[in-house]
């Protein structure tokens, strides 16, 4: 499909519909969405992204027993050029020693038949090519931030 200008809000909300049983299970997920300008991109390629992370942070969740598991989502406006997404949860995190691996294709610590380990290299290839970036901020035991930047045209 072509490239477009869209309201990311819409392509977020239509990804959590699409992960609604999932998320279900236990998590709350909060939007904070600040005021965004419509971006021009591939939004079927930024929805896999964005369905990606989420689907990540759910299985995180999954994998802890705290009570108030969480997702927040945030957007704001980076600056005149670029907006910002936040998705962070408040899982185990990723430890050191495996948080330089996650984007290489097929790394998973998911058992076998549950992850293909592609998400995130994924991931990572659609927003280098919206000329964005992608990092995330781990802490063990606290959660997992990942942030998105991509220019608005
Ligand atoms: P998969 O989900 O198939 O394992 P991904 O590329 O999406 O592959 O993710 C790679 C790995 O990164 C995961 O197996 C997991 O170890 C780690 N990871 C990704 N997101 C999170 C997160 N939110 N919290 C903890 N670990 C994560
Ligand atoms: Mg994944």
């Amino acid at each position: 499909a072509d490239q477009k200008d869209v309201d990311l809000h819409e392509g977020i909300d239509s990804t959590l519909l699409i992960l609604s049983h999932k998320l279900k299970q236990g998590i709350d997920v909060l939007r904070e969405y600040g005021d965004l300008p419509k971006v021009f991109c591939y939004p079927s390629q930024l929805n896999q992204v964005f369905m990606n992370i989420i689907s990540n942070a759910a299985d995180a969740l999954f994998e802890t027993n705290i009570k108030s598991k969480q997702i927040i989502i945030k957007t704001n406006l980076e600056d005149s050029k670029h907006i910002c997404i936040s998705i962070k949860d408040n899982g185990n995190g990723i430890p050191t020693e495996i948080k330089e691996r996650i984007f290489n294709p097929f790394f998973t610590t998911k058992p076998v038949g549950q992850g293909t380990g592609l998400g995130l290299s994924i991931s990572y290839q659609i927003i280098e090519k919206h000329r964005g970036k992608i990092d995330v901020i781990s802490e063990l035991g606290k959660g997992t931030e990942f942030i998105i930047k991509i220019p608005i045209s």
